[in-house]
Protein backbone atom coordinates (compact mmCIF):
# COMPACT_ATOMS: atom_id res chain seq x y z
CA UNK A 1 0.00 0.00 0.00
CA UNK A 2 0.56 3.24 -0.79
CA UNK A 3 1.56 5.75 2.65
CA UNK A 4 -1.08 8.60 2.35
CA UNK A 5 2.11 11.24 2.56
CA UNK A 6 2.41 10.36 -1.18
CA UNK A 7 -1.22 10.87 -2.34
CA UNK A 8 0.68 14.59 -3.62
CA UNK A 9 3.36 12.47 -5.91
CA UNK A 10 -0.02 10.53 -6.90
CA UNK A 11 -1.81 12.85 -8.69
CA UNK A 12 0.47 13.23 -11.50
CA UNK A 13 0.96 9.27 -11.97
CA UNK A 14 -0.91 7.52 -14.15
CA UNK A 15 -1.82 4.48 -12.96
CA UNK A 16 -4.79 1.63 -14.72
CA UNK A 17 -8.54 2.26 -14.32
CA UNK A 18 -8.85 -1.30 -13.82
CA UNK A 19 -6.28 -2.75 -11.74
CA UNK A 20 -4.27 0.43 -10.60
CA UNK A 21 -0.91 -0.50 -12.10
CA UNK A 22 1.46 2.17 -12.82
CA UNK A 23 2.22 3.48 -16.47
CA UNK A 24 -1.04 3.70 -19.01
CA UNK A 25 -5.05 4.86 -18.23
CA UNK A 26 -6.00 1.27 -18.95
CA UNK A 27 -2.91 -1.25 -18.85
CA UNK A 28 -1.92 -3.90 -21.21
CA UNK A 29 -3.05 -7.12 -19.26
CA UNK A 30 -6.92 -5.46 -18.70
CA UNK A 31 -6.74 -3.98 -22.51
CA UNK A 32 -6.76 -7.54 -23.91
CA UNK A 33 -9.34 -9.07 -20.98
CA UNK A 34 -11.40 -6.01 -22.30
CA UNK A 35 -11.56 -7.36 -26.54
CA UNK A 36 -11.49 -11.17 -24.97
CA UNK A 37 -14.88 -12.14 -25.29
CA UNK A 38 -18.40 -10.34 -26.64
CA UNK A 39 -21.31 -10.44 -24.24
CA UNK A 40 -24.52 -12.55 -25.29
CA UNK A 41 -26.89 -10.32 -27.24
CA UNK A 42 -29.47 -9.05 -24.32
CA UNK A 43 -33.15 -9.36 -24.73
CA UNK A 44 -33.38 -5.23 -24.31
CA UNK A 45 -32.20 -4.79 -27.86
CA UNK A 46 -28.94 -2.98 -26.67
CA UNK A 47 -25.57 -3.80 -28.46
CA UNK A 48 -23.01 -3.71 -25.73
CA UNK A 49 -19.16 -4.31 -26.67
CA UNK A 50 -18.34 -6.37 -23.73
CA UNK A 51 -19.94 -8.04 -20.45
CA UNK A 52 -19.70 -5.95 -17.29
CA UNK A 53 -17.59 -8.39 -15.56
CA UNK A 54 -13.86 -8.46 -14.37
CA UNK A 55 -11.79 -6.29 -15.28
CA UNK A 56 -14.01 -4.65 -17.53
CA UNK A 57 -16.23 -4.12 -14.69
CA UNK A 58 -12.84 -2.97 -12.80
CA UNK A 59 -11.98 -0.60 -16.41
CA UNK A 60 -15.24 1.46 -16.01
CA UNK A 61 -15.93 1.71 -12.67
CA UNK A 62 -12.19 3.32 -12.50
CA UNK A 63 -13.71 5.47 -15.10
CA UNK A 64 -15.26 7.38 -12.26
CA UNK A 65 -11.79 8.90 -10.35
CA UNK A 66 -9.05 8.11 -12.68
CA UNK A 67 -7.51 9.09 -15.94
CA UNK A 68 -10.96 9.88 -16.52
CA UNK A 69 -10.52 11.39 -20.40
CA UNK A 70 -7.82 8.41 -21.69
CA UNK A 71 -10.07 5.81 -20.08
CA UNK A 72 -13.40 7.46 -21.79
CA UNK A 73 -11.87 7.28 -25.02
CA UNK A 74 -10.50 3.47 -24.43
CA UNK A 75 -14.12 2.30 -23.78
CA UNK A 76 -15.95 4.38 -26.63
CA UNK A 77 -13.33 3.01 -29.19
CA UNK A 78 -14.72 -1.03 -27.91
CA UNK A 79 -17.80 0.73 -28.43
CA UNK A 80 -17.37 1.82 -31.99
CA UNK A 81 -15.15 -1.38 -33.08
CA UNK A 82 -18.81 -3.26 -32.56
CA UNK A 83 -20.65 -0.58 -34.36
CA UNK A 84 -18.13 -0.62 -37.51
CA UNK A 85 -18.33 -4.79 -36.49
CA UNK A 86 -22.12 -4.29 -37.05
CA UNK A 87 -22.04 -2.01 -40.25
CA UNK A 88 -24.33 0.46 -38.26
CA UNK A 89 -21.97 3.31 -38.40
CA UNK A 90 -23.37 4.48 -42.04
CA UNK A 91 -26.59 4.56 -40.79
CA UNK A 92 -26.14 7.25 -38.03
CA UNK A 93 -26.69 11.37 -38.48
CA UNK A 94 -25.93 12.03 -34.78
CA UNK A 95 -25.01 10.32 -31.39
CA UNK A 96 -26.63 11.27 -28.43
CA UNK A 97 -27.01 10.18 -24.67
CA UNK A 98 -29.22 9.53 -21.71
CA UNK A 99 -28.53 12.07 -19.31
CA UNK A 100 -27.80 10.87 -15.69
CA UNK A 101 -29.85 11.84 -12.97
CA UNK A 102 -28.65 15.28 -11.40
CA UNK A 103 -27.45 13.87 -8.52
CA UNK A 104 -25.35 11.15 -9.55
CA UNK A 105 -23.85 13.74 -11.67
CA UNK A 106 -23.40 15.91 -8.94
CA UNK A 107 -21.78 13.09 -7.38
CA UNK A 108 -19.99 11.78 -9.70
CA UNK A 109 -18.99 15.27 -11.33
CA UNK A 110 -19.50 14.16 -14.89
CA UNK A 111 -22.06 12.26 -16.45
CA UNK A 112 -20.39 8.97 -17.85
CA UNK A 113 -22.66 8.62 -20.64
CA UNK A 114 -21.92 11.92 -22.20
CA UNK A 115 -18.28 11.27 -21.92
CA UNK A 116 -18.35 8.34 -23.67
CA UNK A 117 -20.86 9.56 -26.18
CA UNK A 118 -18.51 12.54 -27.19
CA UNK A 119 -15.97 10.22 -27.51
CA UNK A 120 -17.52 7.88 -29.78
CA UNK A 121 -18.88 10.56 -31.56
CA UNK A 122 -15.60 11.84 -32.08
CA UNK A 123 -13.76 8.62 -33.34
CA UNK A 124 -16.93 8.05 -36.09
CA UNK A 125 -16.47 11.94 -37.21
CA UNK A 126 -19.71 12.83 -36.11
CA UNK A 127 -21.81 15.46 -34.14
CA UNK A 128 -22.37 14.75 -30.67
CA UNK A 129 -25.72 16.48 -29.56
CA UNK A 130 -27.68 17.10 -26.21
CA UNK A 131 -30.95 15.75 -27.79
CA UNK A 132 -32.22 14.27 -24.21
CA UNK A 133 -33.14 16.14 -21.10
CA UNK A 134 -34.82 14.47 -18.31
CA UNK A 135 -38.42 16.00 -17.58
CA UNK A 136 -38.59 17.61 -14.14
CA UNK A 137 -40.25 15.82 -11.23
CA UNK A 138 -43.58 16.03 -10.87
CA UNK A 139 -45.11 13.13 -8.60
CA UNK A 140 -46.14 13.74 -5.15
CA UNK A 141 -42.81 11.95 -3.79
CA UNK A 142 -39.59 11.06 -4.25
CA UNK A 143 -39.72 8.03 -2.52
CA UNK A 144 -39.91 4.86 -4.85
CA UNK A 145 -38.84 6.53 -7.61
CA UNK A 146 -35.57 4.79 -8.06
CA UNK A 147 -37.64 1.04 -8.10
CA UNK A 148 -40.04 3.09 -11.05
CA UNK A 149 -36.83 3.94 -12.94
CA UNK A 150 -35.46 0.60 -12.81
CA UNK A 151 -38.49 -1.00 -14.26
CA UNK A 152 -39.99 2.03 -16.65
CA UNK A 153 -36.81 3.39 -17.06
CA UNK A 154 -36.49 7.67 -16.11
CA UNK A 155 -39.17 10.10 -18.06
CA UNK A 156 -36.89 11.97 -20.84
CA UNK A 157 -38.34 14.75 -23.14
CA UNK A 158 -36.45 15.81 -26.37
CA UNK A 159 -35.81 18.47 -28.69
CA UNK A 160 -38.36 18.93 -30.99
CA UNK A 161 -38.01 19.03 -34.77
CA UNK A 162 -35.89 15.88 -34.94
CA UNK A 163 -37.80 14.05 -37.75
CA UNK A 164 -35.78 12.31 -40.26
CA UNK A 165 -32.77 12.15 -37.63
CA UNK A 166 -30.83 8.55 -37.67
CA UNK A 167 -29.71 8.64 -34.02
CA UNK A 168 -27.21 6.53 -32.24
CA UNK A 169 -27.72 6.38 -28.41
CA UNK A 170 -24.95 5.46 -25.97
CA UNK A 171 -24.56 4.27 -22.43
CA UNK A 172 -21.93 2.88 -20.35
CA UNK A 173 -23.47 0.05 -18.83
CA UNK A 174 -26.71 -1.35 -19.58
CA UNK A 175 -28.72 -3.32 -16.60
CA UNK A 176 -32.78 -3.73 -17.83
CA UNK A 177 -32.38 -2.00 -21.06
CA UNK A 178 -35.43 0.36 -19.81
CA UNK A 179 -33.39 3.77 -19.60
CA UNK A 180 -32.69 3.21 -23.09
CA UNK A 181 -35.63 2.33 -24.26
CA UNK A 182 -37.60 5.09 -22.55
CA UNK A 183 -34.98 7.29 -24.65
CA UNK A 184 -35.87 5.86 -27.48
CA UNK A 185 -39.59 6.62 -27.22
CA UNK A 186 -39.01 9.99 -26.67
CA UNK A 187 -36.70 9.85 -29.55
CA UNK A 188 -39.24 8.25 -31.32
CA UNK A 189 -41.82 10.70 -30.61
CA UNK A 190 -40.18 13.29 -31.72
CA UNK A 191 -40.01 11.88 -35.71
CA UNK A 192 -36.80 10.73 -35.69
CA UNK A 193 -36.06 8.17 -38.34
CA UNK A 194 -34.39 5.49 -36.49
CA UNK A 195 -32.51 4.67 -33.14
CA UNK A 196 -29.42 2.76 -32.76
CA UNK A 197 -28.59 1.78 -28.96
CA UNK A 198 -25.29 0.57 -27.61
CA UNK A 199 -23.57 0.29 -24.31
CA UNK A 200 -19.94 -0.40 -23.53
CA UNK A 201 -20.79 -3.12 -21.44
CA UNK A 202 -23.71 -5.63 -20.49
CA UNK A 203 -24.51 -6.92 -17.52
CA UNK A 204 -24.61 -10.91 -18.41
CA UNK A 205 -27.97 -11.85 -19.28
CA UNK A 206 -27.56 -15.44 -17.24
CA UNK A 207 -26.64 -13.53 -14.01
CA UNK A 208 -29.61 -11.01 -14.34
CA UNK A 209 -32.27 -14.31 -15.07
CA UNK A 210 -30.61 -16.20 -11.89
CA UNK A 211 -30.97 -13.01 -9.35
CA UNK A 212 -34.78 -12.82 -10.98
CA UNK A 213 -35.00 -16.16 -10.17
CA UNK A 214 -34.04 -16.29 -6.81
CA UNK A 215 -36.45 -13.27 -5.60
CA UNK A 216 -39.31 -15.37 -5.60
CA UNK A 217 -38.13 -18.40 -4.28
CA UNK A 218 -37.07 -16.93 -1.31
CA UNK A 219 -40.48 -15.91 -0.44
CA UNK A 220 -41.40 -19.86 -0.69
CA UNK A 221 -39.19 -20.09 2.50
CA UNK A 222 -40.64 -20.50 6.06
CA UNK A 223 -43.30 -22.45 8.27
CA UNK A 224 -46.32 -21.07 5.89
CA UNK A 225 -44.47 -22.80 2.77
CA UNK A 226 -45.48 -26.27 3.46
CA UNK A 227 -49.10 -25.54 4.76
ZN1 LIG B 1 -4.73 -2.84 -15.63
Amino acid sequence: MTPPSHNDHMLFQIRCAGCNAPGAPVCTTCRFALVGRLPQPGSHGVQAAVPFTGRARDVILGLKYRNRRQVAAHLAGLVVNRIVANRDHVDIDVVTWAPTSASRRRERGFDQGEAIARNVARQLGLPCRRLIERSARNGPTQTGRPRLERLHGPDFRVRPNLGGLRVLIVDDVVTTGATLASAERALSEAGVESVARYAVAATPVASTAAANRRRPRLELVGPRAAA
